[in-house]
């Protein structure tokens, strides 16, 4: 049996935190279509240079774009189950991802809403970076590194700032949330797959409310 599941929220909610932690625990993999992005953007190519534009600008990337990529993944990566992570991001990329799992035998099992008021994400956005060696999350007022420009978990100093995460493009990237990703929770609300947790709770009691989801839908 595989387990599949889709992390669902606006930018700063803890998406990317909480898919680490289901990667550690639960051994899926995260699909994370932000770092696919990101590493397409270094790739010199004509693409790359448009994704970085359209991103840094805090717009979304087109359909046909993300969902190839997510494509690629699921047709070459072998795994118990995949964490979608900021994708879909859209009504037709959600429709698109239904036909590729159904196409793979899969299914979506839960989709998880982490629920955050909008006045925090701002100050979240805005003080967040983090290790370009393990990919380890910070914030300069909540979660600090311990000394300070050296990574806790790995010892990096490579502490890296997205060029996205400042205050215009993060505008951008609200209005997108709530004109174009905010209907998938009425969407999956109606297909009985969405699992609202309480993004605004401490770090570790989100991830109890992600892992009741887990346990709930025999997520190992
Ligand atoms: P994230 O790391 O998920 O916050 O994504 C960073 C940026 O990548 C977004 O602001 C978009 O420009 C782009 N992006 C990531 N995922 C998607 C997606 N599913 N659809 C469209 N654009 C995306």
């Amino acid at each position: 049996m595989t387990i599949n599941i889709i992390l669902l929220g606006p930018p700063g909610a803890g998406k990317g935190t909480q898919a680490r932690t289901l990667v550690e625990e639960r051994g899926l993999v995260q699909l994370s279509t932000g770092d696919m992005l990101r590493e397409a953007r270094t790739s010199g190519t004509e693409m790359g240079r448009v994704v970085a534009e359209v991103m840094d600008k805090g717009q979304l990337v087109t359909d046909e774009i993300v969902i190839g990529l997510i494509r690629e993944k699921l047709e070459t990566v072998d795994a118990p189950g995949f964490i979608f992570d900021g994708f879909p991001r859209t009504l037709p990329q959600a429709d698109a991802l239904n036909d590729l799992l159904a196409g793979m035998g899969r299914q979506i099992d839960a989709v998880i809403e982490i629920q955050v008021d909008d006045t925090a994400l701002v100050d979240r956005i805005s003080g967040r970076f983090t290790c370009g060696n393990c990919g380890e999350v910070y914030h300069d007022q909540t979660k600090p590194t311990a000394k300070p420009g050296v990574c806790d978990l790995c010892g990096s100093t490579d502490l890296k700032r997205r060029a996205d995460d400042n205050a215009d493009s993060l505008k951008t990237r609200l209005l997108e949330y709530y004109k174009k990703t905010s209907p998938l929770i009425g969407y999956y609300y109606a297909k009985k797959q969405l699992h609202p947790v309480d993004g605004m709770a401490e770090m570790d009691e989100v991830g109890r409310q992600v892992a009741a989801v887990m346990d709930g839908i025999g997520g190992r």
